[in-house]
């Protein structure tokens, strides 16, 4: 069965994710490493993190899925840019390394800012050989894009092609998040199972470690990234329900990155994820 969660704020600090994690139903989460601005992060507390530790094993939690600031670019033009999301995203592996060994860090590829995705698939896997190396007990996803202006990743070829290129492939997986592959030109409404095959042949479904699980405001291939509420957007309610029982998926965290006003949006949406795929609420 897949574990269910949303993204949480770290500013509470670690055992609060934990807490606010249950309290709505979930077995996992996601939590931005840095604020999108890409700033420094403080050194987080031992006993707190133990105390998020403590919680995700007493409730049989899955991994968790970190996630990277959204502004990093490590395929840009500008070389200050590059490098900063080079040094950004090496001191969150090393911390997830730390402190939630054995967890997921999942990041936007990259745009390639006008210089083709064939420079921009260079960029990117020359800044991930220079980390992955270091990388001891995390598992660094690319995150599927929907292909808007110049973003690497929003074909499977892509995904697959800087997998294929990285010096520490054992190391690194994907994240499948619905709206972006819809918005990409994956049609999972009418076809899911054809959209999952082909992911398998291109990529490998081994390789897939987590799902975002976000419907859409944008008709099927804008190559736009607007997330909707479950069931409320082009991709709809059924395709959801499919989602989460399907056999190729089972056992993934999947993560809510829909809008919300607060914490209670989200434990709606986790109630009728597991009632989908028959899970009893309270667990
Ligand atoms: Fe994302
Ligand atoms: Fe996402
Ligand atoms: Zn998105």
């Amino acid at each position: 069965m897949p574990y269910f969660g949303c993204h949480l704020s770290v500013s509470g600090g670690f055992k609060k994710m934990g807490t606010d994690a249950l309290d709505i139903g979930a077995t996992t989460f996601a939590y931005f490493t840095r604020n999108p601005r890409g700033g420094a992060v403080k050194k987080p507390d031992p006993a707190d993190v133990e105390a998020l530790k403590t919680i995700m094993s007493e409730h049989g939690f899955g991994p968790l899925v970190a996630h990277g600031p959204y502004t990093l670019n490590p395929c840009s033009s500008d070389a200050k840019v590059r490098d900063f999301a080079l040094m950004a995203m090496r001191e969150d592996m090393e911390r997830m390394d730390e402190i939630l060994p054995g967890n997921l860090y999942n990041f936007h590829p990259g745009s390639h800012t006008g210089q083709g995705y064939e420079k921009g698939i260079e960029l990117i896997v020359a800044a991930l050989n220079e980390i992955l190396p270091g990388v001891k007990h995390t598992t660094v996803l690319l995150e599927a894009m929907s292909g808007k202006g110049s973003e690497v990743g929003g074909t499977f070829e892509q995904l697959a092609e800087i997998l294929s290129r990285v010096n520490c492939p054992e190391k690194m997986g994907v994240c499948l998040d619905t709206c972006h592959i819809y918005s990409a030109g994956y049609d999972i409404v009418h076809d899911l199972d054809g959209v999952l095959e082909q992911f398998d042949r291109v990529v490998g479904l081994g390789r897939l470690k987590a799902m975002h699980l976000n419907d859409s405001l944008t008709p099927f291939a804008s190559h736009k990234d607007r997330h909707e509420k479950i069931g409320r957007g082009s991709l709809g309610a059924a395709t959801f329900a499919l989602v989460v029982c399907h056999h190729s998926l089972r056992d993934l965290p999947m993560i809510l990155e829909t809008p919300q006003d607060s914490l209670k949006g989200w434990a709606g949406e986790i109630a009728m994820l597991k009632n989908w795929a028959g899970l009893p609420e309270d667990e």
